[in-house]
């Protein structure tokens, strides 16, 4: 028996070429712009100075990176977007002082010592999104040498007000730096999944703030470096230390969140309605928004073609509401929304909007090969509105829950407040077979 010769040397099997059209072509463009820049505009010849600066700056990227393994590998794992890599503090500080040939050969060894030790084992993660990943950040810092002595800074030792001319110097070259990579990056990902929105593209304001943390701190570093070189340990400390925080913000974000539908948990959606709660003297609302019949997909498509229609009717909820409304998965088929400033007849115009979203998806799924488009799909929804329907978390719920099976009785696809009158008339007649899934025929 002969052992499998490692993929590597089997190029037919690259993950490159099963990539989305489109970004073949971007990857080649953006890595050979970056090969031909550093090429043609190495920058002046290195000094020995330069040479202990380069190791210095991978001396504490290494330890940086060997430090903090761990708390790499998993956000590795949790990563959902954008990835701001803490390393920058280093690959920014070098191109801020080195000459950019030398930058270029400090971000390849930091991206190929992260490679072996950090992103390789974590599975997900194929070569060729690295390298162009690499590539994005090499380009990004070509483009930060000449703007240093556009501003007329050719060393970032200067005394007094020149001082300021730096400080200016090094914030538009970090600008420069990111937006480079971040909108090749942002372009990448969108390529790979045409459907994510952009918020998951261009990463959140939080990602983008920690960016320009790092960016700050590299720009930090290189004035170290070249003032006092030794200090530059110094920065190694909260670099770490904040690489932990992130983890832990990571660790809660994804905790808050419903596995299945990127929702609140319901746990997290409790803490946000007592939040409001105590926040609040206001009017203010909240939604039980039940699948009708919903068992019948399961039934009919199977538990993977139900995931799916969970994942669209939670998108569909979610576009239908406010940034500042909170909806979360309350249970199996069931959604609980938190209206903030909003009266009860506000309450149900949202309600209905929701309702009427709903019963114009249509899920395409593909089952056995074949695909099939599940629509008719309806939710019934109770509204409870904050004082007068109750003042409490569980008053609140309760509340909503009653109205919703108020809408459930009344022959389901409607809304009912807990303001309405207790026994509404059925709106609909309820369909009971066949079942109330319409099927069109395999495409
Ligand atoms: P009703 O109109 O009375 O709400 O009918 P229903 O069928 O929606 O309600 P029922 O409570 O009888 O069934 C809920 C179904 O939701 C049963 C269960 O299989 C399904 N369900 C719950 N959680 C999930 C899930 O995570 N994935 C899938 N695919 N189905 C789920
Ligand atoms: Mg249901
Ligand atoms: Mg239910």
């Amino acid at each position: 028996m002969t052992a499998a010769r490692p993929r590597a040397l089997r190029p037919t099997q690259w993950a490159l070429f099963t990539a989305p059209q489109g970004v073949l072509p971007l990857y080649l463009t953006v890595e050979t712009a970056a090969v031909a820049l550093v090429v043609l505009f190495p920058g002046p010849p290195p000094t020995g100075l330069d040479w202990a600066r380069l190791g210095a700056l991978f001396g504490v990227s290494l330890l940086q990176t060997e430090l903090s393994l761990g708390i790499e590998k998993a956000r590795r794992y949790l990563a959902d977007g954008p990835h701001i890599s803490m390393t920058s503090v280093w690959m920014f500080g070098g191109a801020v002082v080195l000459p950019a040939g030398m930058a270029v050969a400090l971000t390849v060894v930091i991206y190929l010592h992260l490679w072996l030790r950090v992103w390789r084992p974590v599975q997900g993660r194929s070569a060729y999104r690295v390298v162009f990943s690499a590539s994005t950040i090499l380009l990004a810092c070509v483009a930060v040498g000449p703007l240093m002595r556009l501003f007329g800074v050719r060393n970032v030792l200067v005394d007094g007000w020149e001082g300021c001319l730096v400080l200016i110097a090094i914030v538009v070259a970090g600008l420069v730096y990111t937006t480079i990579n971040g909108v090749l990056v942002a372009i990448g990902i969108k390529l790979h999944h045409p459907t994510r929105p952009w918020t998951k593209t261009i990463g959140t304001k939080a990602e983008n703030a920690l960016e320009l943390a790092t960016l700050s701190l590299g720009g930090a570093t290189a004035v170290v470096l070249v003032t006092q070189p030794v200090l530059v340990g110094l920065i190694l400390l909260p670099v770490i230390v904040l690489h932990r925080n992130i983890l832990m913000r990571q660790l809660e974000e994804k905790a808050a969140q419903d596995s299945k539908t990127g929702l609140l948990t319901d746990a997290e959606w409790r803490v946000r309605l007592s939040n409001e709660l105590v926040r609040t003297r206001e009017q203010f609302a909240v939604l039980m928004v039940d699948l009708d019949r919903f068992k019948r997909v399961n039934d009919t498509y199977g538990h993977m073609a139900g995931d799916a229609v969970l994942r669209k009717v939670a998108d569909t909820i979610r576009g239908q509401l406010r940034a500042y409304d909170s909806v979360g998965r309350w249970g199996g088929e069931e959604f609980a929304v938190l209206l903030p400033q909003i009266s009860d007849s506000g309450a149900r115009h949202v309600a209905e909007r929701v309702r009427l979203a709903i019963t114009a998806l249509a899920v395409t799924v593909t089952i056995d090969d074949k695909t099939h488009v599940i629509s008719d799909l309806s939710v019934s929804v109770g509204v409870a509105c904050y004082p007068d329907a109750g003042t409490t978390v569980d008053g609140l719920v309760h509340a909503a829950d009653t109205a919703m099976y108020r809408a459930k009785r009344a022959g389901r696809n409607t809304v009912v407040s807990s303001a309405d009158q207790p026994v509404p008339a059925p709106r609909r007649a309820v369909p009971t077979s066949p079942p109330n899934l319409r099927l069109r025929p395999p495409s």
